[in-house]
């Protein structure tokens, strides 16, 4: 197949649109199978094996860049790696990025829940997939107040825009009804005012390193030790949307009376200076309220005899006509004879000892 040195019909970027989501695009632009389109203008790269979003070499860049007239640098820009550098002062390329979900691509699979949309958005327009769309604090689209989603309304599969002409024809690629349906808004307050907070630090650059880094080390304190949110496996922002709504209205409601109410948190949930070492928690005011928590907690006490006895209780089946509670009365009788015999036993032992 002839490729030209630049292509000819090459789309406008759309306003924070994604690399991928400008490719599948561009793709169909050329009225060409997204993988063929990609294995001849693009040889030698593996794209749709790997997060391009957030991952992209400059190689891919730069051949883009050259295929499309754009500048490198315009390229980039659809890229996750701007909001990397504000938000994690890093550009993580293999590991795990925090603030960005994961999709969970694993070799041709994806099997996380990272490329979120708004279904109105989508429909409204050409569409598009947009950056915001993959950001952990990023819960409702702020143009239609609908609540975002991370999956097909019909059958539940993760979005993947890039299979079976899903982002073109807005259609679930696994079960092929339409991703489009009437949504709902988020009535999480604390969690919209998160958002929001984030949203506008991460534009206009109000928030410092320090204070993203607060902010995720606490949702990661909670995450690990709030029983209310166990079962969610993996780092708080790899969590699916409820999960991370949820985190958020109670992580906010935390900061409203900061620092008292994360001292009551921390003491219901026995946390000390050296429980939360492995945090890795930087300047700011969560390391300030940490540093004011106890050291460190001494191990809780075994549990007293009577204590486990009194659960054993729960499975004797008594006979017909006795109650629990005589038995109960039973058990802690003995043990109190137990104690007073080893205490007579004591005092006869020193007494002998007095005697010789
Ligand atoms: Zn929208
Ligand atoms: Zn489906």
């Amino acid at each position: 197949m002839y490729v030209p040195k630049r292509l000819g019909r090459i789309p406008a970027i759309g306003h924070d649109e994604l690399l991928s989501s400008f490719l599948i695009r561009l793709a169909h632009k050329h009225k060409l199978n997204l993988h063929t389109f990609c294995s001849t203008v693009l040889p030698g790269h593996e794209i749709w094996t790997r997060d391009i979003d957030r991952c992209s070499n400059m190689q891919l860049v730069n051949d883009l860049s050259r295929k499309t007239g754009f500048d490198a640098s315009v390229i980039l820009e659809m890229t996750l790696r701007p909001f990397m550098m504000i938000m994690d002062g890093r550009i993580c390329r293999n590991g795990i990025s925090r603030w960005i979900l994961p999709l969970g691509v694993f070799h041709r699979t994806r099997g996380a829940f990272g490329q979120q949309y708004c279904s109105e958005c989508l429909a409204e327009n050409e569409p598009i997939c947009l950056r915001a769309w993959r950001l952990a604090f990023n819960i409702q689209c702020p143009v239609h107040n609908l609540s975002l989603r991370d999956c097909c309304p019909s059958c539940g599969a993760p979005f993947h825009p890039h299979r079976n002409g899903s982002l073109i024809n807005l259609k679930c690629h696994v079960c092929s009804n339409t991703l489009i349906s009437s949504g709902s808004s988020c009535t999480c307050e604390g969690a919209l005012n998160f958002q929001k907070k984030m949203q506008n630090a991460l534009y206009s650059d109000s928030l410092s390193l320090h204070e993203f880094n607060s902010w995720h080390r606490l949702l990661s304190i909670i995450a690990r030790n709030d029983q209310c949110f166990a079962g969610d496996p993996g780092g708080w922002f790899q969590w699916r949307l409820l999960a991370r709504v949820r985190l958020f209205e109670f992580a906010t409601t935390l900061k409203q009376n900061w620092p008292d109410s994360f001292f009551l948190w921390a003491e219901t949930h026995r946390l000390s200076q050296a429980g939360l070492n492995d945090f890795d928690i930087g300047p700011g005011w969560l390391k300030d309220a940490v540093m004011l928590l106890p050291e460190r907690y001494s191990p809780p006490r075994k549990a007293r005899n009577s204590d486990s006895r009194a659960k054993i209780l729960q499975y004797v089946r008594m006979p017909k006509g006795v109650a629990k509670s005589t038995l109960r009365e039973k058990i802690l009788l003995d043990e109190a004879f137990s104690v007073i015999h080893k205490w007579k036993f004591t005092q006869s032992g020193r007494k002998k000892e007095s005697d010789h």
